[in-house]
């Protein structure tokens, strides 16, 4: 489905953006977003250590503002830290000085090259003029987490379904993801580790 995987055609409208890493490599890329978040983001790191594996955390200005020791450690237990806006305005209805206002503020506290707009919403010409700074990535597989009508199972199933080679996952360590999160990741990630992917950050400058 369109939602969980975009096809090419919508990706073509959108050259300077990061969709997918080498589809010739056994290489995932874990993203985490809307945190950092005190009561789920320490659970994930947890997890990480214990996979022996390394992620994305795409953080919300406002929150890294409320909780800058817990946006610290992510970083120095080895994850990459990438930028989400200030308060996860969408691009597409919010005029582009205002847009473009809350994610530099948002950068002030999270400090990153790598920008992933909220909700994936941003035009193409948003996402060109931003390319000129930031490395703008969305994704190849959302796994749907926050879909509070969806059960854990079906998550779990959405994200191994549709990841590939050189995928790029969403995930969230936010309130409303939790219950589908906590089930689906160790899971999957566990199932990929078995099939001999690896698991590398997004904290590379070049697409
Ligand atoms: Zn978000």
């Amino acid at each position: 489905m369109w939602i969980e995987q975009m096809p090419n055609w919508v990706r073509k409208f959108y050259p300077t953006v990061l969709w997918r890493k080498d589809p010739t490599q056994k290489t995932l890329y874990l993203t985490f977003d809307d945190g950092p978040t005190p009561d789920i983001t320490p659970w994930i790191l947890d997890q990480l250590d214990q996979l022996g594996i390394k992620a994305t955390f795409f953080c919300i200005g406002a929150n890294a503002q409320k909780h800058p020791q817990l946006l610290q450690e992510i970083q120095q237990r080895g994850h990459a830290i990438g930028l989400h806006g200030y308060s996860h305005v969408r691009g597409l209805y919010k005029d582009n000085p205002v847009f473009m206002a809350d994610i530099e503020k948002g950068n002030e506290y999270v400090n990153s090259h790598l920008y992933r707009p909220p909700h994936g919403r941003l035009t193409p010409k948003q996402a060109k003029c931003l390319s000129k700074k930031y490395t703008v990535v969305l994704w190849d597989v959302i796994t749907r987490d926050y879909d509070i009508d969806l059960q854990p199972q079906e998550v779990e199933q959405i994200a191994l379904t549709y990841t590939r080679n050189g995928s790029i996952i969403v995930f969230h360590d936010s309130a409303k993801a939790k219950k589908n999160m906590q089930y689906a990741f160790p899971r999957v990630v566990k199932q990929w580790l078995s099939e001999g992917y690896q698991f590398k950050t997004l904290n590379n400058k070049t697409i």
